[in-house]
């Protein structure tokens, strides 16, 4: 079946060969751009889908499918339905719309049955395509107007021995501008023959024993299915091929990692005691359970690699904090990490509080740190006499060292760049204990599924007295009443948030938004009021100072980009008011209504949507229903797809689907299969396509 689609899509290929300036050699790596029929121009485009080479466009698998297998005559046309039908050109004209000068290309098509018109809009090369007399496959949606039925805007293709575009299984690729999915079916049409030179990261014997489809087989079925079934084996084989990877590459990861000498803090239940005994408050459960796994972990004699989940103001720090000072009263050095100057500020402050009635003084190592301080700072840690530093990337970029390492914890892991993630664990001969702690907590599931042997702590519960934040969604039509909510609470003595959003994904466009939000809430809206700005284009000490004034509360109206997303703690703040509110992931939402209801008031958030589409509709209505982190990760999950939440997409290479992670049977396979190899090919050098394939893999779980 398959073999035959390839042999048949052969001759065609000779024919691209031939006329890409005599070269017979195209091979899968040949790139795309220096394709006679794709050109240069042609091959930018495609490299912003990610496809460069011959290889990246047989293996770019169809995000769906079109059924327009089933043929009907002209007369059985409804209104509203979908046809397809096998019609003659009996008419074609083009001419110009008066109304918003639109070129009309308009054919009568015909069959034995009937006939029926067709318009297409703005589209004048198709006059050229098609002339009376020409046969077509045509699909579309049938309407009805004041001529009668017609099809607007229907697909076509000429009838031939080969149909691309209309009469099959038709894929549906993603596009990008300029790309269509017509142009990548007659490319890959033309390109099929060399799937079969594509190398399969699959190892024969996996293919065997799991019964996947070869990947020659799984590619022409991919992009030439002959029933659905078909597609269902192509589906299983690639989700098979990227859960294998993700598991080899993390079971590597953690047979190495066992391997490694680690460092056993050991568990001293008298430090422990003298920690809590010294806090104001008494532990939650969950800090209690949390703190005993991992003083536990860091005992044992494997290095801990654990992920502490848990909504704002849960009580993380505290749980760190303790198991930072029953390391330094072992001896060893702790190291604490944030991904931002404003986050490492925070728990510097929130660990001297905690920790400094113990004798135990945290010191901070960020960018703008002065050199002397840093100097000094730093030579105490070489020296050892010094246990406990908070910083940015700053420390691991500046080959801090700190010889009694024992305990490295990071916090919203996710949010540093890949290149720092994996410096975060670069070898060691030595394996500290690795403590991860996220507000933005990820399924279960999910983290074991990616992780595969992470240990996960979830603090559930808040400490006592909390007061949930009520959320409310504002239509664009009751901002001024909005205004006047927020202008009551200050009024009364609180401070208040305006969040103003990313515009189209930029930073720089951001603060524009937020300074000239800021100019009309201070100049015109609330005149009476001091009015601050934060963006995260200031340099660090104007931001420490404007973030301040505010803390200080001689402001009290904070207008902010997303800078203040995570640690900002202001306790006075009870108005978080949230513009262009759809444009947020559920999970930054979630993050920026934590900054209110950190004192005793009441505290609401106010959501303002910038449009009122379906998906950020429900997105932000869940919000108001939900209070908790773990349940809105689980909605985000089920709306987005974990590459959102976990920064997935940002890589590219790799597109790992909410369904692909969460399919637990093929989850078990893929994971016996991974242990299977790993046993007999521990190197993972016996099969070179394999290697090749885990390096994004890696990369996206931040090992090696
Ligand atoms: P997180 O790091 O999860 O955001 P923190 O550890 O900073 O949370 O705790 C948030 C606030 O709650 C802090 O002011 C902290 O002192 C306080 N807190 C933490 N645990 C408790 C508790 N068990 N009881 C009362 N207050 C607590
Ligand atoms: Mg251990």
């Amino acid at each position: 079946m398959t073999a035959a689609r390839i042999a048949a899509a052969a001759e065609a290929a000779v024919t691209t060969a031939r006329s890409s300036a005599g070269s017979t050699g195209l091979r899968p790596d040949t790139r795309l751009g220096d394709l006679f029929g794709i050109g240069q121009r042609n091959g930018a485009k495609l490299a912003k889908l990610g496809l460069e080479t011959v290889a990246d466009l047989l293996l770019y698998i169809p995000r769906r499918y079109e059924d327009t297998r089933e043929l009907s005559s002209l007369e059985s046309a409804v209104s509203g339905h979908h046809l397809t039908a096998r019609v003659r050109v009996a008419a074609i004209s083009i001419r110009k719309s008066p109304y918003r000068r639109m070129t009309l290309v308009e054919a009568v098509l015909e069959d034995a049955t009937g006939s029926i018109r067709a318009v297409w809009f703005n589209q004048a090369y198709i006059a050229q395509q098609l002339s009376r007399g020409s046969e077509l496959l045509v699909s579309g949606k049938v309407q009805y107007d004041r001529h009668g039925l017609s099809l607007s805007n229907p697909v076509f293709e000429l009838v031939s021995h080969t149909q691309l575009h209309v009469g099959r299984l038709v894929p549906v690729y993603p596009e990008t501008a300029g790309i269509t999915s017509r142009f990548l079916r007659r490319h890959i049409e033309q390109l099929l023959p060399l799937a079969r030179d594509l190398p399969d990261p699959l190892p024969a014997q996996i293919v065997a024993s799991e019964g996947l489809v070869p990947i020659a087989d799984a590619v022409a079925a991919a992009h030439f299915p002959e029933n659905t079934g078909q597609i269902d084996l192509v589906r299983e084989r690639f989700t098979f091929q990227k859960l294998f990877l993700l598991q080899l590459a993390a079971q590597r990861a953690q047979r190495r990692r066992q391997a490694l000498r680690s460092i056993s803090i050991p568990y001293d239940a008298s430090a422990a005691r003298e920690f809590v005994g010294s806090l104001p408050f008494s532990l939650t459960q969950g800090q209690r359970v949390a703190a005993h796994q991992i003083l536990s972990d860091m005992a044992n004699e494997r290095a801990m690699n654990r992920l502490l989940q848990g909504d704002v103001g849960s009580g993380k720090t505290v749980v760190a904090a303790m198991a930072a000072f029953v390391a330094c009263r072992a001896g060893f050095q702790t190291a604490i990490m944030a991904p931002t100057e404003v986050l490492a500020r925070q728990h510097h402050q929130s660990l001297t509080a905690l920790l400094s009635p113990l004798g135990l003084y945290p010191r901070l190592l960020v960018g703008s740190s002065k050199a002397r301080a840093r100097r000094e700072i730093l030579g105490g840690f070489a020296a050892g006499h010094e246990a406990l530093v908070v910083g940015t990337h700053t420390l691991i970029e500046e080959g801090v060292e700190l010889p009694h390492l024992g305990l490295v914890v990071v916090d919203e892991q996710h949010r540093f760049g890949v290149a720092q993630r994996q410096k975060l664990r670069q070898k060691r001969d030595v394996a500290p204990n690795f403590l991860a702690m996220t507000a933005t907590p990820i399924p279960r599931s999910l983290a074991l599924a990616l992780y595969g042997d992470v240990n996960v702590t979830e603090l559930r519960e808040k400490p006592p007295g909390r007061q949930p934040v009520e959320t409310r969604l504002v239509p664009g039509t009751g901002r001024e009443q909005a205004y006047e909510f927020v202008r009551s609470q200050l009024m009364a003595g609180s401070q208040a948030f305006v969040i103003c959003p990313l515009v189209e994904g930029s930073e720089r466009l951001a603060v524009a938004s937020a300074v000239e939000e800021f100019e009309r809430l201070r100049n015109l809206v609330f005149p009476e009021f001091e009015v601050e700005l934060l963006h995260g284009r200031m340099p660090a000490a104007e931001k420490q100072e404007r973030m301040a004034r505010f803390a200080s509360g001689a402001a009290q109206l904070l207008v902010a980009t997303s800078v203040v997303e995570v640690g900002v703690d202001v306790p006075n703040a009870t108005v978080m008011l949230v513009e262009g509110a759809d444009r947020f992931g559920l999970a930054q939402l979630h993050q920026f209504r934590g900054r209110v209801g950190r004192g005793d008031r009441a505290s609401f958030c106010l959501l303002i949507a910038s449009s009122d589409e379906e998906a950020s509709a429900a997105r932000l209505k869940a919000l108001t229903e939900h209070e908790s982190g773990f349940e809105l990760a689980e909605i985000d999950l089920e709306l987005r797809g974990p590459g959102d939440i976990i920064g997935l997409r940002q890589h590219g290479a790799v597109e790992l689907e909410t369904a692909d992670l969460l399919n637990a049977q093929l989850m078990e396979r893929a994971r016996g299969a991974a242990a299977l190899w790993l046993d007999q090919d521990p190197q993972l050098s016996s099969h070179p396509p394999l290697s090749a394939a885990m390096v994004p893999y890696r990369e996206i779980l931040d090992l090696d």
